[in-house]
């Protein structure tokens, strides 16, 4: 555990997150070069648990998707010629999407839940996630069901 040193510590309440298989994103967490980064606790068979900061599958090319302190983004740029083809930020409307959510819209491109968004006209309104088309956008759907 000598990295760990530089790690911040991991609270209570990310450990609990985990434990009940809700793992959260751990911002502000320091590489061996001191740079700045965010992950994830992962099982790992050496230490019992790790960080990583891989939190799902691209849907649109099948590599890793990375964590970054403001977006989730894929983790092969330079794959189908175009950078960036999968980068989503972490916060939509005054919501931070959770680890959950974006599983749900890597896999089924909408959320399960509804969630509490900041519409156009400044007030809070419920919204499922969903992603856009073009994949490079969480967008907020008002009325799926209205
Ligand atoms: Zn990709």
């Amino acid at each position: 555990m000598a990295l760990q040193r530089r790690h911040r510590f991991i609270l209570p309440h990310e450990i609990e997150a985990y434990l009940d298989g809700h793992p959260m994103v751990l911002d502000g967490c320091f590489n061996s070069q001191g740079r700045i980064f965010s992950a994830v606790l992962m099982e790992s068979d050496v230490y019992g648990m790790s960080l990583s900061s891989v939190v799902g599958k691209c849907p649109v090319c099948g590599e890793d998707v990375l964590v970054s302190p403001v977006a989730f983004n894929c983790s092969c740029h330079e794959k189908l010629g175009e950078p960036y083809h999968l980068t989503l930020r972490r916060h939509i409307r005054g919501h931070e999407v959770t680890l959950d959510e974006l599983r749900e819209l890597l896999t089924d491109g909408i959320t399960r839940n509804e969630v509490m968004l900041i519409d156009d006209k400044g007030s809070l309104s419920k919204a499922y996630l969903r992603l856009s088309d073009d994949h490079k956008r969480i967008v907020a759907d008002y009325n799926l069901y209205n």
